[in-house]
C-alpha cells in the first residue's frame, strides 16, 4: 500500500496524552508502596522508563515525516497491540496493584540477576539503534520521504539491531517480573511479531533500496552481529 501524509499532524493524539497519563498514575501507584515490589520489578520499571525516555524525542521528531509507503495491516496492528499490552499495561497495572499475584512462579536468585543484567546491553542497544536510523525510525512498517537505508553504526553488521534489543528485554521480563501474565507473556507476543513483522520489512525494504539492500543482506547477520565481512 502507497499512501502519502503530507500533511501529517503535529500534535499528540487525546489517546496517546491518555496512554502516558495512565502509565504515570500506574508508575507513581507502585513508587509510593514500593516496599512491595521485589527489587528486581523495581529494575524492570527503571529500564522501563529509560526505554520510554530513550524512545520519545525520536517519535515526537519523526511525526514530521512524510511517509510514501506504509505496511501497517490488520496483522501488524494486532502484533503492536500484543506488545503493547504484554510490554507495557500487564506489567505496570501488575507492579502496581498485584491484580495477577495467582500467577506469580518462583525463580532462584541468579536468574533473577542474569534479568537486571541484561538490562544494560539492551538499553545501550535500544539508544544506539535509534541513534544511528534517526529520522528513519518508525514503529510501524514505513518508507518516508527521503528514506535512506543505515548501515553503520549499529547496523553495520546486524540488520535489526533494535528487535535485538527488544529480545533482550522480552527475555529478561520474566526473570525481573515473576510472573506468567505480567512477565512472561512478552516472549510469544515478541516471538509473533519477530517472525511475522521482520520478512514484511525486509521486502519493503529490498523493494524500496534493490541492490544496496541485496548487498547489505549479504555482509550482515539478520539478529546476531556477522563477524567476518
Ligand atoms: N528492524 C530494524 C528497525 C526497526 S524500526 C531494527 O531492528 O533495528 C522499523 C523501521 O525501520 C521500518 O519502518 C523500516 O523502514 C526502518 N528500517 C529498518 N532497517 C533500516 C535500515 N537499515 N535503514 C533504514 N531504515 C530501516
Amino acid at each position: 500500500m502507497t499512501i502519502d501524509h503530507p500533511n501529517r499532524s503535529m500534535t499528540t493524539s487525546p489517546t496517546a496524552i491518555l496512554t502516558m497519563l495512565l502509565c504515570l498514575v500506574l508508575i507513581v501507584f507502585t513508587l509510593v508502596q514500593w516496599q512491595a515490589s521485589r527489587w528486581s520489578e523495581l529494575v524492570w520499571l527503571a529500564a522501563f522508563v529509560a526505554m520510554v525516555a530513550i524512545r520519545t524525542p525520536y517519535a515526537h521528531r519523526n511525526r514530521a515525516n512524510t511517509i510514501v509507503v506504509a505496511r501497517n495491516d490488520l496483522v501488524e496492528r494486532f502484533l503492536l497491540v500484543a506488545m503493547f499490552l504484554t510490554m507495557m499495561v500487564l506489567p505496570l497495572v501488575h507492579l502496581a496493584t498485584g491484580i495477577f499475584g495467582f500467577a506469580d512462579y518462583e525463580l532462584p536468585d541468579w536468574a533473577t540477576g542474569i534479568g537486571a543484567v541484561l538490562q544494560l546491553p539492551f538499553l545501550w542497544l535500544f539508544w544506539r539503534s535509534h541513534a544511528d536510523l534517526g529520522r528513519n525510525w518508525s514503529p510501524g512498517l514505513e518508507i518516508r520521504q527521503d528514506h535512506g537505508l543505515v548501515t553503520s553504526g549499529v547496523y553495520a553488521r546486524m540488520r535489526h539491531p533494535m528487535y535485538g534489543a527488544i529480545w533482550l528485554s522480552a527475555l529478561a521480563q520474566p526473570l525481573l517480573i515473576h510472573n506468567w501474565i505480567a512477565g512472561a507473556l512478552v516472549i510469544p507476543a515478541f516471538a509473533a511479531m519477530w517472525f511475522v513483522r521482520t520478512p514484511h520489512e525486509e521486502a519493503m525494504l529490498r523493494a524500496s533500496f534493490g541492490d544496496a539492500y541485496d548487498a547489505y543482506a549479504r555482509r550482515t547477520g539478520r539478529l546476531f552481529p556477522r563477524i567476518a565481512q
